[in-house]
């Protein structure tokens, strides 16, 4: 389902997305942070596209390790050491696998997120990114048990979809969470009103994911005046 070029093309497009998301990302870390997040995650995702568009390692738990140390020492911040966790852990899930199916997927992206947690000390409910992960992640282990698990059920791809649709309303639900976690903790109960910036470029992440399984060129729409 997933093979290392199918990663190759997904960490292409998400840091595409980025880029195209980057003053929407710096915005909302302006609002509740030091304005950063945008920049912070471009530089990294755009540094491992480039590195690989030269050379990138042949298999996938290569090239997460790759990707980890890459953007741990490219993109700075809080979420440097977050997201080089995500694909450090993905490696160690992934170790000698050809192809990611659904069940190494979710089992991958669990160790990703129980290291997020283990490195940022949050929780969800905190208004940081991993109160877009769990939903998402739930979403995802439904599907695990699910009939629609193989991906040659015709229910398949619109099952998976709601992987994204769910990582997306979680993302908008950050709005009027508190910060209790991050520098929008700074804030307070100030921090409400905008969404979680990590949040938002989590749902995107998961997007980019589950378009990488389905083979769908359409991605979700975002109205961002509301973010
Ligand atoms: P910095 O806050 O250092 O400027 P970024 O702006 O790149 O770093 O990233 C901010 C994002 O990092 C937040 O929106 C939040 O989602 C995430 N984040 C911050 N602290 C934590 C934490 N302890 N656990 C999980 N995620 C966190
Ligand atoms: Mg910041």
């Amino acid at each position: 389902m997933l093979t290392a070029e199918g990663f190759g093309r997904l960490m292409e497009n998400y840091a595409a997305r980025l880029q195209d998301f980057k003053d929407t990302l710096n915005d909302l870390d302006n609002r509740i942070g030091d304005g950063d997040h945008g920049t912070n995650m471009t530089r990294g995702f755009t540094a491992v596209a480039d590195k690989w568009r030269q050379g990138r390692p042949a298999e996938l738990s290569a090239m997460c390790q790759d990707a980890g140390m890459t953007l741990l020492g490219a993109v700075g911040g809080a979420s440097g050491p977050l997201y080089g966790t995500v694909f450090l852990k993905l490696s160690g899930a992934w170790r000698d696998a050809l192809e990611i199916d659904l069940v190494a997927l979710a089992g991958g992206l669990e160790a990703a997120y129980e290291g997020l947690v283990a490195r940022g000390k949050a929780a969800p409910g905190d208004k940081t990114m991993l109160d877009v992960w769990r939903p998402a992640l739930d979403r995802l282990q439904g599907l695990v048990v699910a009939s629609e698990s193989t991906s040659s059920s015709p229910g398949f791809a619109p099952a998976l979809e709601q992987v994204s649709v769910a990582a997306q309303s979680a993302a908008l639900a950050t709005k009027e969470q508190v910060a209790r976690k991050g520098r929008a903790s700074y804030l307070g109960e100030r921090s409400r009103g905008t969404c979680d910036p990590g949040g938002v470029s989590s749902a995107l992440f998961f997007e980019e994911i589950v378009a990488a399984i389905t083979g769908r060129r359409d991605r979700l729409t975002w109205n961002r005046s509301a973010l």
